[in-house]
């Protein structure tokens, strides 16, 4: 652990830099449990679920845009596989080119 002001070394217990007295950097706080547990009331709710069964809770979801990735990944697959064939056809062009003299 290091300091964010001025990067001197850090105890594990310190809460201020022992150099510039910069308060030592809060970790992020972990994401709420937001799998199978309702964060308002704490009632176990299904993984698929948007909002509580129990309070009605908006669930937090984990990934929230796991399709528009998807589709990017989709899209640069068909880039690459187009540049693929591109190619191919050119190589396959030039030895053509090559190989008729
Ligand atoms: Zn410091
Ligand atoms: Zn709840």
């Amino acid at each position: 652990m290091k300091c964010a002001n001025c990067h001197a070394e850090l105890g594990p217990a310190d809460q201020f830099c022992g150099s510039c007295g910069h308060p030592r950097a809060i970790a992020a706080p972990p994401l709420p449990a937001n799998r199978g547990v309702c964060p308002n009331c704490g009632a176990k709710c299904q993984s698929d679920e948007r909002f509580c069964g129990e309070c009605g809770q908006a669930l937090p979801t984990a990934s929230p845009q796991p399709a528009r990735e998807k589709i990017t990944n989709a899209i640069w697959t068909l880039i690459a596989v187009a540049l693929l064939i591109y190619f191919g056809i050119l190589a396959i062009g030039f030895f053509i080119t090559i190989f008729s003299w």
